[in-house]
Order: C-alpha cells, then sequence, then structure tokens
C-alpha cells in the first residue's frame, strides 16, 4: 500500500491489529440477511468489507445471516447473489449459509449452561421486557436464573425436543440484570418457535437470537474483522462476551461504521413495497429505485458505484449524501467508455430544400471525441431529418443560439444549414421547420472561417429508428420534502412526484441498430442511456435515462 495514501479508520485499526500481532491476517465478510434486494447501502457495506480484504490479501465470505426462518425468502438469495457478483465482489468458494452452523450454534448453548453462563426462562416476552428495567433503573432477576446446570441442561433439552409450545420458554445469558447496557441484561439467546426453515426444514423448532448468533457465526469462519454498521456500537459487549465466554482461540472483532444515506431518496423495504404493490414502480428493479438491479437497470455501472462509496468515506458519524454524488459518478464513468450517437426524444421535421429530393448520402462521426478507441461511424443523411422541437422558436429570446427564421446553425457532423421559416396546423403548432444548406459546409466545417454559435443533432428521417425513452425524475417530490423535513407525511404517505417518469418516442441514427440489454449510449446533447434489460426488444428498442448531461454536482474538495 501506498505510504502517503490516506486511510479510513478501519484500515487505521487493522494496521494497529496486523502490527500488535493481535490478527495475523484480515479476513471479513458480507452477512446479508435474504429478507428483501439490496440497495445502495448494501453495496457500500459489500464494497467495504470485499475491498478491505484484497487490499490486505485476506479472504472475503459471503454470508447469509439466515437465521430467522419468517422473514428468508429462496428469491432473495439468488438476486443478492448476482447483485454481490455484479458489484465484482466474488467470494470464489466462500459461501455460507448461518443455518448451517445451527449444530454448533447449539452446543454453544449447551457450554454456556455448563458453565453457568446462561439459564432457561419461564418468564414470557412481556415479563422479560418488564423485568428489564429501564435507563435509569436496574433490571429485576428472572427466578430461572438460580436453576442448576443439570436442571437448565434438561429444560434446554427439552425446549430443543419440541415439548414446549412457542414463546413458552427462553434461554437466557447469565450476564448482569444492573448493567447500565440492557443489551447486557440477561439478553435472550434462544427461542421457541415453530418455523419451517428454507435450508433445515423442520429440523429445528428452536432457534437464535442474532446477538448470540452472529459472532458464532463469525468466529467460526475466523473472521478477524466483523464490520457492521453503528446501530450495533451497543451490542458489542455482548459480541465480545460470546466469543470470549465460548473461549474462541482468536476471536474477531466487531467494527463499526455509519449507514449511507442518501438524501430524499426511499430506501425503506416497506416503502417499497407499497410502491411495487399500488403499481407506482413496475417491481423492486424499476429506475427509480436505488436497490442495486434498480441501479444496474438504470444504467449504473459497478466502477461508478464503487467511485460514489469511496467518495462517501467510512466515517462514525451519520451524514447524508445527495444522490447528485451518483450522479456525478456515473457520469464520470462513461464519458469516454459510451458511444455518443445522436438521438432525438422530442422530434419535428427538418425539411432542406435545396437538398436533392431522393438523395441519401453518408458523412462520418467519431464516435466519441475522448475515446479513439471507439473509432467512427457513417451517418446517413438526406433531405428530410428530425430535428428536437426547443431546437427551433419562432420567436427567439436573446442569447438563443439554435434555429430561428434567418439564423444559420451546424448540424453536427453535417452540414451549415440557414433556417428558412415553419410550417404549422390549424391549431398553430410546429408541424415542419424548413431551411437550406450551403454544401461548402460538408463535415459541419466552416467553408470560409465564418462562425455559426448553435450547433444541433438530427436524425435523417428515412433511416430512423423508432424508439421508447423514459426519462426519470425522483420519485420524491424534492421541493416539498425539503420543506417539511421528511419524505413522507403525517401520515405515512410519501411525498412522490407525479412526473417521476416520462415516455418519449424518440427517433435514433442507424447506429443504435441492434443495441442489446444493458448496452450504454450517451444520447448527444441529452445525457446517458442504457437498453432496458425487461421491455426492450429487437423490434422496439427501450433506453432508460440513467442521468442527464447537465450537473449542478460539486465535487467536495479534498480535505
Ligand atoms: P435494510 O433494513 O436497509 O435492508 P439491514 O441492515 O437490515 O438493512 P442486512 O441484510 O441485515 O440489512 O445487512 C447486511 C449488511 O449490510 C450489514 O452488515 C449491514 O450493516 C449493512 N448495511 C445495511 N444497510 C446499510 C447502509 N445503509 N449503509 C451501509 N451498510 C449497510
Ligand atoms: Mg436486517
Amino acid at each position: 500500500m501506498n505510504e502517503t495514501e490516506s486511510k479510513n479508520f478501519i484500515e487505521s485499526m487493522i494496521d494497529k491489529d496486523l502490527a500488535e500481532g493481535v490478527y495475523t491476517t484480515v479476513h471479513t465478510r458480507f452477512p446479508p440477511e435474504p429478507n428483501g434486494y439490496l440497495h445502495i447501502g448494501h453495496a457500500k457495506s459489500i464494497l467495504l468489507n470485499y475491498g478491505l480484504a484484497k487490499k490486505y490479501h485476506g479472504k472475503f465470505n459471503m454470508r447469509f445471516d439466515d437465521t430467522n426462518p419468517t422473514k428468508e425468502d429462496i428469491e432473495f438469495v439468488e438476486s443478492i447473489k448476482e447483485d454481490t457478483l455484479w458489484l465484482g465482489a466474488d467470494w470464489e468458494d466462500r459461501l455460507f449459509f448461518a443455518s448451517d452452523y445451527f449444530g454448533q450454534m447449539y452446543e454453544a448453548a449447551v457450554k454456556l449452561i455448563r458453565k453457568g453462563k446462561a439459564y432457561v426462562s419461564d418468564l414470557s416476552a412481556e415479563q422479560i421486557k418488564e423485568y428489564r428495567g429501564s435507563f435509569t433503573e436496574p433490571g429485576k432477576e428472572d427466578p430461572g436464573r438460580e436453576r442448576s446446570v443439570e436442571e437448565n441442561l434438561q429444560l434446554f433439552e427439552n425446549m430443543k425436543e419440541g415439548k414446549y409450545a412457542d414463546g413458552e420458554k427462553v434461554l437466557r445469558a447469565r450476564i448482569d440484570m444492573a448493567s447500565p447496557n440492557i443489551n447486557m441484561r440477561d439478553p435472550v439467546i434462544y427461542r421457541v418457535a415453530r418455523m419451517t426453515h428454507h435450508n433445515t426444514g423442520d429440523t429445528w423448532c428452536i432457534y437464535p437470537m442474532y446477538d448470540f448468533a452472529h459472532p458464532i457465526e463469525d468466529a467460526i469462519e475466523g473472521i478477524t474483522h466483523s464490520i457492521c454498521t453503528m446501530e450495533f456500537e451497543d451490542h458489542r459487549p455482548l459480541y465480545d462476551w460470546v466469543v470470549r465466554e465460548l473461549e474462541y482461540p482468536n476471536p474477531p472483532r466487531q467494527i463499526e461504521f455509519a449507514k449511507l444515506y442518501l438524501k430524499n431518496v426511499v430506501t425503506g423495504k416497506r416503502y417499497i413495497k407499497k410502491l411495487v404493490q399500488t403499481g407506482i414502480v413496475d417491481g423492486w428493479d424499476d429506475p427509480r429505485l436505488v436497490s442495486v438491479a434498480a441501479l444496474r437497470r438504470r444504467g449504473f455501472t459497478p466502477e461508478s458505484i464503487k467511485m460514489f462509496v469511496e467518495m462517501c468515506g467510512v466515517a462514525k458519524a451519520n451524514s447524508i449524501t445527495d444522490y447528485a454524488a451518483l450522479e456525478y459518478c456515473i457520469r464520470e464513468d462513461l464519458k469516454a467508455k459510451a458511444p455518443r450517437y445522436m438521438a432525438v426524444l422530442d422530434p419535428v421535421k427538418l425539411v432542406i430544400d435545396n437538398y436533392p429530393e431522393g438523395q441519401t448520402e453518408l458523412l462520418e462521426g467519431v464516435n466519441n471525441p475522448e475515446n479513439e478507441a471507439l473509432g467512427k461511424r457513417e451517418i446517413p443523411f438526406c433531405r428530410e431529418l428530425y430535428i428536437e422541437r426547443e431546437d427551433f422558436m419562432e420567436v427567439p429570446p436573446k442569447k438563443y443560439f439554435r434555429m430561428f427564421p434567418g439564423n444559420e446553425v451546424r448540424l453536427m457532423n453535417a452540414y451549415f444549414v440557414t433556417c428558412t421559416g415553419c410550417v404549422k396546423d390549424e391549431d398553430g403548432n410546429i408541424t415542419e421547420i424548413h431551411c437550406t444548406y450551403d454544401p461548402a459546409s460538408r463535415g459541419g466545417n466552416s467553408p470560409d472561417g465564418r462562425k455559426v454559435k448553435g450547433t444541433i443533432h438530427w436524425v435523417a428521417a428515412e433511416t430512423a429508428i423508432s424508439a421508447e425513452a423514459r426519462l426519470y425524475e425522483n420519485l420524491i417530490d424534492e421541493d416539498t420534502a425539503n420543506e417539511k423535513g421528511a419524505i413522507y407525511g403525517e401520515d405515512g404517505e410519501l411525498y412522490l412526484n407525479p412526473a417521476s417518469l416520462t415516455v418519449k418516442q424518440c427517433f435514433l441514427e442507424p447506429a443504435f441498430a441492434g443495441a442489446a440489454a444493458y448496452d450504454r449510449f450517451q444520447f448527444v446533447r441529452q445525457g446517458f442511456f442504457c437498453v432496458d434489460p425487461k421491455d426492450s426488444t429487437a423490434e422496439q428498442l427501450v433506453f432508460n435515462r440513467t442521468v442527464s448531461l447537465k450537473s449542478s454536482f460539486v465535487l467536495p474538495k479534498e480535505s
């Protein structure tokens, strides 16, 4: 590693651990609960854990934290795997399921009982809550606390054997009912619950609680640095207690960092579920969402997401990031990668009156001036073209340099043309614009040094490909959200932006022919677009606008 490179606080902790010989290697994991799709916040966790393993030449585990059968779904396991690999975090042969350790977790609980560190409780969930005390008052001791080891072993076995109803008995860690940390007041570590597990079926009718299971999973896999988010900070003493009492050699260390939050963006599963159910979005991968699948469908690249999470940094303090930062990253990534072709989103016909009828010619276009490797293409040109409706004005305001009667502009890659007027229908809508061209300006080059201020894009009508373009804005009405300081009101309803999706029938130059799912392009002057993987067909291409070219984002100064 470069000596002058600045390190985040986790890297500093790892360096210290390695220097002091606490660990000789770095072993991280990503432990998703398979209860939903991954979102941009998970992407941060994945790239952080994977990145650390790579940087320190260590190992990275993918582990499904599937200890809570009610919430899990096998569909989510597959989507999580796909999204994680797409982000580039390859776990190779290191794929694990926490449920594979149920036997070891049971043995661990027995070990605690034998040490007098766990006991079976007859209290109901409500009583346990009541006995727990508060921040200001110590808890009350559970009558089960003084049971003998033998009795506890028997009762715990009975729990496993299904002799009790759900919730009738629990196993509690015997720690300290007066601890100032409520998590340490004899937390429940096992419960009776008859649930069919996607992996272990009906083998178990007792399931471990997260705070007990997670450190065991880490320890079994030899994880060194167990990275999680801040809400687990108060649970760390319990994490340490579990690995210490279970006497794991070289136990893992838990390190917390702040979650990634995007301003005015919906990430809550409850909200997304409702948006899907009410048909406001077309699934968990709707391009307006920030699930990894949605970002991929919208046209984001793994590189842009990596750049974004690195830009956000790793910290202990919560902060809220603007979506504009994510847009900045994808523009940066695609600017040299994506070919730049012409597409007209809001077409109106342009007729070149002095161009011979029936004639076509092929002009040349550079595919990306910032990347020579993308080469050149031929662009057909003819008498009738399409241009953007907004590139013409009958009565232009000041500083309008595009088409208006009497003005000369450059048709990108083609010719200088001078506008002569327009044709309107009965309702006053412009149906056609007319112009003449200067044959000496072929290629868009000035024949005599005269300058034109405007350059507009176009598509030849005869060879145009008709396609659908979907333009997106934030799902949330940002003005209202900013004013109220929240994305939803007191009634729990999201402040929705009615204009979050606009569908356009557009015309493309022939270079787009054959575009396949996920192919990315720049529509010159319009933005970056990606072929929609769900709805696009060879007959009717469908494009999602990933991001427009305009940016209000200012790159934060290097600190
Ligand atoms: P959510 O409720 O948003 O789905 P979660 O924490 O319940 O999040 P898990 O599947 O339990 O989701 O989390 C897997 C890993 O991802 C955990 O290590 C968790 O800390 C991390 N993680 C979840 N949300 C974020 C976030 N917004 N930023 C960074 N890491 C996150
Ligand atoms: Mg969770």
